[in-house]
């Protein structure tokens, strides 16, 4: 048994004749009955839990907020309709939907697997990796490789449209993994240009640049001071190299496409986070090609963790499990420890892995923290891929998804509603974990966000007819935990921005009873 097996902290009032001898004993034994307190409550593990609430909550409390923007107008109707598909997760709903008209089923729609590969000569290494008439300029570029405003859109354009190949190599020589983990060069250059070929060029956005452009903002995410020295060199690795396989062989349309066309992935994977599972296949797969396994000197332990790590972070790019990679990360930023020279104490696997797996999130939705001009080619990029899967969809006689629809979409308003419910909450609870870390990137998104805000068309758009307010449907949660541990009012707070240093969660955690005291 417990040495301390009470679970009460005595307190009794300090009268005028203690000595100050008796109040320090006091004082201390109250502080060793509170150290024990918190060692019982972090034992059993409460904060999963308490993660889960949250969860509930956000989710809640975002599907209120859009409810309150679809029905201003029309255009309204459509972010929060692409916000709640794309980043909530809708799985256990289905049955709350309204009976829908019957859909034309489609042919299943074709997407390829690992296929044989057609490479261009891989006998000499060049200095980057990658064949370029301007090395001189390229160098210049990599030069910035470890900061935010880093342009990858350059770095393609000077290596014959091999982003990915390039970047991969030159953060692997900086961060000197290839000497760690006995890595030949031309494997990896082998490797990484086959990764690069199963990417899609023709897919606007989800396309090598994009991969590229996650690998590289990972890279300087883990090098982050708050996080100084916390990751072991296989963690880095396995950051590094699931941000650079997490969007392999994407076809440019969404899970939920996959799922209502009924597409060979869809039926492979069960219809469970579908393209992840894919992306995740194809980049493992692909280590098995010829001089291809970049892992071959790891040893099997090594190779094993590394594998765990890779398939953790990658499904959690998931963008239907957004909020609870938000409340498990609020969760770690009301618990945080730090140590004495000012870094974020991760001594456990499992709070180390969450922030890896939030990390990669970030760097995943990182477009409008990065500078405009850069930010807007994205948008341009994702709007471009939305409105031809769109296409596809009217095609096939479907239902257009949500900012899928080139005649109607309201690019800025999406993009500001994308900013203000899923992007600005995330890193805003990012620049705590690393605080102050993140104050460029936070900076520049709420100048993004103000820009787009300011071209947003003004024309007051009509009020959306009845029709279109009863084709959206909010779900409001039904677990009932009959508890709003978040006070009403900090919803519009969150909603508006605003909530600053008392994060949603102390509040709840201060104000109300905990639901498990009962
Ligand atoms: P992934 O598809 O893995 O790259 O996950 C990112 C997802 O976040 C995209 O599929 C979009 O749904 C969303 N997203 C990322 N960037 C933007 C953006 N600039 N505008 C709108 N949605 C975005
Ligand atoms: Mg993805
Ligand atoms: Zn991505």
């Amino acid at each position: 048994t417990h040495k301390h097996q009470h679970s009460h902290v005595t307190l009794v009032l300090p009268s005028c004749d203690l000595t100050e001898e008796t109040y320090q004993q006091l004082a201390r034994e109250t502080l060793e009955e509170l150290d024990w307190c918190l060692d019982q409550l972090e034992t059993i593990q409460t904060h999963r839990s308490v993660s889960d609430m949250a969860s509930t909550k956000f989710k809640r409390m975002l599907n209120r907020e859009l409810s309150h923007l679809s029905e201003m107008s029309r255009s309204g109707v459509q972010v929060s309709e692409y916000i709640s598909s794309t980043f909530l997760d809708k799985q256990n709903e289905v049955e709350l939907l309204p009976p829908n008209q019957k859909e034309q089923n489609s042919a299943p729609c074709q997407t390829s697997g690992v296929g044989v590969l057609s490479e261009d000569s891989r006998a000499t290494l060049p200095r980057f990796g990658v064949h370029t008439e301007h090395e001189d300029v390229l160098a210049q570029e990599l030069e910035n490789l470890d900061k935010w405003n880093f342009s990858i859109f350059t770095v393609a354009q000077l290596s014959c449209n091999r982003p990915l190949s390039c970047i991969m190599f030159a953060i692997f020589q900086e961060r000197d993994l290839m000497k760690t983990f006995r890595m030949p060069e031309d494997t990896l250059m082998a490797y990484v240009m086959t990764l690069e070929d199963h990417y899609h060029a023709s897919v606007s956005y989800h396309n090598s640049l994009h991969a590229a452009d996650v690998t590289q903002s990972t890279h300087v995410l883990l090098s982050t001071p708050a996080l100084k020295a916390v990751f072991t060199d296989l963690e880095i690795l396995a950051a590094l190299f699931a941000a650079a396989i997490h969007d392999a062989d994407h076809p440019g349309v969404s899970n939920q496409f996959l799922i209502n066309t009924n597409s060979e992935l869809a039926l492979m994977y069960n219809d469970e986070s579908v393209l992840e599972n894919h992306h995740l296949a194809v980049g493992f797969k692909l280590l098995y090609e010829e001089n291809c396994d970049i892992f071959q000197n790891l040893s099997k332990r090594q190779r094993q963790s590394l594998r765990r790590m890779v398939i953790d972070m990658v499904l959690a790019t998931d963008m239907s499990k957004h909020m609870s990679l938000l409340a498990n990360l609020k969760t770690m930023v009301e618990t945080k420890k730090v140590t004495s020279s000012g870094v974020l104490l991760l001594d456990h696997y499992t709070d180390r892995i969450e922030v890896l797996r939030i990390m990669v999130h970030c760097a995943d939705l990182s477009n409008p923290t990065k500078p405009l001009a850069v930010y807007r080619q994205w948008t341009e990029r994702i709007m471009e891929e939305f409105f031809r899967q769109g296409d596809k969809e009217r095609e096939r006689g479907m239902e257009i998804s949500a900012m899928c629809d080139r005649h109607t979409a309201s690019v800025e308003k999406s993009q500001v509603g994308f900013i203000d419910y899923i992007v600005h909450p995330l890193w805003e609870t990012w620049g705590d974990l690393v605080h102050p870390d993140a104050q460029e990137m936070l900076d520049t998104l709420e100048d993004n966000r103000d820009w787009y805000h300011s071209i947003m068309p003004q024309s007051p758009s009509p009020p959306a007819e009845q029709d279109d307010v009863d084709h959206f449907q909010f779900h409001p949660n039904i677990e009932g935990d009959g508890q709003d541990l978040i006070q009403e009012s900090t919803v519009t707070l969150w909603a508006q921005r605003q909530v600053t240093e008392t994060s949603l969660y102390t509040f709840s955690l201060s104000h109300s009873p905990a639901p498990w005291a009962e």
